[in-house]
């Protein structure tokens, strides 16, 4: 089934059904990959918000939430501009960090974040993101935990917008090829 978001024709993609059963694995691979550390579930907003809720209740330990921004890009094409890091309450110094982004597409956001953070010396830096686009993306470092490889196609819904609308749709949807 189509909707159309704003002024754009999408087609369903994910169901929120299948990104329910991945978040239930992805739980299960941190909560084991973690057990024992003092870890904080770092959410990159706005996108991440819906995906960080469902998630940190599938990580069966105990852990702190916290959100940060940082820029993106509006509209459908990345501009490349990053700004800088707003709202880092938390104290990551010595603990293991799990940045929560809803979708790693060319790279440069988390580049940029992952350098940010570092600077404050966590004792680990990982990295969760629900979706990932492997041909957009231009750096070499690792996506600890990925939910779904997905093509170079414009995305919404499940915490995505399209101009600031979509995000609280269940499902993924896929901008239509007309
Ligand atoms: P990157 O820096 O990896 O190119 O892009 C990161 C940010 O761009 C994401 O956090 C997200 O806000 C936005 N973005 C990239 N691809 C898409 C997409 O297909 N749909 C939406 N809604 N946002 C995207």
């Amino acid at each position: 089934m189509n909707i159309v978001v704003k002024d754009k024709e999408f087609e369903i993609y994910l169901s929120a059904e299948k990104i329910n059963q991945r978040n239930s694995q992805l739980g299960q691979a941190i909560t084991a990959d973690f057990t024992g550390e003092e870890l904080i579930v770092l959410g990159i907003l706005n996108g991440s918000f819906v995906f960080m809720a469902d998630l940190c209740r599938y990580i069966d330990l105990p852990l702190s939430t916290s959100f940060i921004k940082v820029s993106s890009y509006s509209g459908t094409e990345s501009t490349g501009k990053v700004r800088s890091i707003l709202g880092l309450e938390e104290k990551i110094e010595g603990k293991s960090v799990l940045i929560v982004e809803d979708i790693v597409d060319t790279g440069i956001s988390m580049d940029y974040l992952l350098k940010a953070l570092s600077e404050f010396n966590p004792a680990k830096l990982s990295i969760v993101t629900l979706l990932h686009k492997p041909d957009a993306f231009r750096f070499n470092y690792a996506l600890d935990y990925v939910g779904f490889e997905i093509p170079n196609k414009f995305v919404v819904g499940y915490g995505l917008d399209y101009d600031g609308l979509g995000r609280n749709l269940s499902d993924i949807y896929q901008l239509s090829t007309p």
